[in-house]
């Protein structure tokens, strides 16, 4: 009881620390299909919607409950994945491994299939990216980085029972850093560290679940299966 006392005031006081963004109605502000904030990157969605008008092509939304505990934070849409799918990390390598690791500790019910149409269901759990629009070569620019920040830090202000943040790399750490309007010095980036942010939120660090990272063996499935267990752990601890 005490520690949902705790979650609640820690709630409160993400409020209070992040600018309200959401637009009123309950649901988190989202970017439009069209969003015209990051010049390059409405370029390239531009291209691609001319390659391959079938595909999604636009800011991909978050995916999972808003009253979730947890939240997933990746880099950026990858260009045949997400941004021709329109779910985060669904119909590229990296989705596998996330979705199927989710699926082992709880997090998400059903079978990955790789089509937003496949029936999975997240528990307790959403996933977004901190920069919503697929980048050039899988690489967001800083500026675009600060640019949808805005938008992670409405999610972030927007789930009033988030407990734990997982970061899949670095980039994403950062990026929920700077929602909080937090520096890094006191909060490193490392594989499976736990920090806790000064509204109570977890921090909680992984390698990203990219093909580089597990084809060059950075991070295995093992790795990345202990430290999601550790926080379904944890979550359970706090229920
Ligand atoms: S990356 Fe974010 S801010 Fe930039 S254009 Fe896409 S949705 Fe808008």
């Amino acid at each position: 009881m005490a520690e949902k006392k705790q979650g609640a005031k820690a709630a409160a006081a993400r409020v209070a620390v992040l600018r309200p963004e959401t637009n009123g109605e309950g649901k988190v502000a989202e970017p439009s299909r069209d969003c015209p904030l990051c010049p390059r990157l409405v370029a390239y969605r531009e291209e691609n919607r001319r390659k391959w008008p079938e595909w999604f092509n636009a800011p991909v939304p978050s995916f999972g409950p808003l009253s979730a505990r947890l939240l997933v934070v990746g880099l950026a849409p990858g260009l045949k994945g997400a941004n021709r799918t329109g779910r985060p990390f669904t119909g590229d390598f990296a989705g596998t491994l996330l979705y199927e690791t989710l699926i082992k500790s709880g997090f998400a019910r059903g079978t990955y299939g790789a089509s937003p149409d496949d029936g999975l269901e997240l528990i307790d759990c959403r996933i977004v990216n901190a920069v919503r629009c697929a980048p050039p070569k899988n690489l967001p620019d800083p500026s675009e980085i600060i640019t949808c920040n805005a938008f992670l830090r409405a999610e972030l202000q927007g789930m009033p029972h988030l407990e734990a943040v997982l970061a899949l790399g670095h980039v994403a750490h950062l990026a929920v850093l700077k929602a909080y309007g937090l520096g890094h010095g006191a909060y490193r980036f490392r594989h499976g560290a736990v920090h806790a942010l000064p509204d109570g939120l977890l921090l909680v660090d992984s390698y990203h679940v990219s093909r580089y990272n597990t084809q060059t063996g950075r991070l295995t499935a093992a790795m990345f299966e202990a430290v999601v267990a550790g926080l379904a752990q944890r979550l359970a601890r706090a229920a």
